[in-house]
């Protein structure tokens, strides 16, 4: 059977393969297209993308009016809870990386009680309905561990009306997204990190599974097979080229929509930032904050339905561009350290805001922007749309 990794290289090497669009052509492709039009995957490298032109200017305002058609300007919550910090893998970017033996990294594994603790904090004191379970590559939190988290916190959610529990972790084998699914997982979201198959390998050295790029590449594909009907996928933008990279993202999307008969439905959208503990800090790669708008709001015109991951990697003003019309899903609190919120932590993975989320949902709202905090309304719908498509 094809795997999107079967096509990865002959992609690669057509991507950018046509000549750049010239600004008036691009201009009227951003003006004219439909919404979903395939075709504008060229404005990515066109003449005036991301310089903050007139090119911009169109994209961005279609973007938000497309998007607000879509989700009448409701961001859905979502929080992180890091499980453990403790690492088998080399990633050069990365605090948490197993090489890492300096003082800014805390190597902290969560216990059930811990776990639970830090969940009802974020549901009872914050208002959270959906949380995320992070994890690093620990060798002693495996995918059975995993299930029993989602158990747990499904269950702490249930009581209190229930929502939506998403995973971010080291990719899994089809029978373990199965198993998570069955315990309750609602979404799942890996990053691809870049599909530059030489920088991925330059920047995930070692033994572990992480090297492994077909392995990562499929993933999405193992996902679908396995019954998770809402997927992220996404880049770390600024580890390679990024136009390049998100060509090949945009074709990966396009080609699981083709093949798997089901899209991503997710977009992950974490821009490099340097982490200390890190080997990589910079690179000459990372787009500037212009740059990185005009290619979600690129995006969202692509993709409509998909909600862009804003995570808190970004500053307060920078997350509300990007969620403008809404159709993405926000974060407030936000820790990246096992019991960071409620055993007092020090440390992270990487730098992130913390926008406390009682206050900075009521600036959203001045800002036009309502929160849905209960979203499994939402999960419901897209299930109930997959079986549609199916039957
Ligand atoms: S990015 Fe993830 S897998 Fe890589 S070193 Fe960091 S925690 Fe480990």
């Amino acid at each position: 059977m094809t795997m999107f990794s079967d096509l990865h290289e002959r992609l690669w090497n057509e991507t950018p393969g046509e000549k750049p669009l010239a600004s008036d052509e691009a201009l009227s492709l951003a003006r004219a297209a439909a919404p979903g039009d395939r075709t504008l995957a060229r404005l990515l490298f066109a003449e005036g993308f991301g310089t903050g032109g007139a090119l911009d200017a169109i994209l961005l305002d279609r973007s938000e009016r497309t998007k607000s058609a879509l989700f009448s300007n409701t961001v859905q919550a979502v929080v992180p809870i890091y499980v453990s910090s403790i690492c088998n893998e080399h990633c050069l970017y990365c605090n948490y990386r197993a090489d890492n033996h300096g003082d800014a990294v805390q190597r902290v594994r969560l216990t059930d009680d811990q776990l639970r603790r830090e969940a009802e904090f974020l549901i009872d004191e914050k208002g959270f309905r959906c949380l995320e379970l992070v994890y690093a590559t620990d060798p002693l939190v495996r995918p059975a561990a995993m299930c029993r988290h989602v158990e747990l916190l499904r269950n702490l959610l249930e009581q209190r009306g229930g929502s939506v529990v998403g995973l971010s972790a080291e990719a899994l084998d089809e029978n373990d997204y199965r198993d998570l699914v069955s315990a309750g997982l609602s979404f799942s979201v890996l990053w691809q990190e870049t599909y530059d198959r030489w920088r991925y390998q330059q920047l995930h050295p070692g033994r572990g599974k992480k090297p492994r790029f077909e392995y990562r590449l499929d993933a999405f594909e193992r996902m679908l097979s396995a019954g998770v009907r809402d997927v992220g996928i996404g880049i770390l933008t600024g580890l390679s080229p990024w136009r390049r990279d998100w060509a090949m993202l945009i074709s990966h999307e396009m080609y699981l929509r083709e093949h798997c008969g089901q899209a991503a439905t997710i977009l992950g959208i974490p821009r490099l930032k340097s982490a200390p503990g890190a080997q990589v800090h910079t690179t000459p790669f990372t787009p500037s904050d212009a740059e990185f708008q005009v290619t979600v709001a690129l995006h969202n015109l692509l993709f409509p339905e998909v909600r862009p991951f804003v995570s808190t990697r970004e500053s307060f003003e920078l997350c509300t561009q990007l969620a403008r019309g809404g159709g993405c899903l926000f974060t407030f609190n936000c820790t990246t350290i096992p019991g960071g919120y409620t055993m007092g932590n020090p440390g992270c993975q990487f730098p992130s805001g913390s926008y406390d989320a009682p206050v900075y949902s009521k600036k959203l709202t001045q800002l036009g922007l309502s929160t849905d905090w209960n979203w499994a309304p939402y999960e419901q719908a897209l299930y109930a749309a997959h079986i549609e498509n199916r039957a």
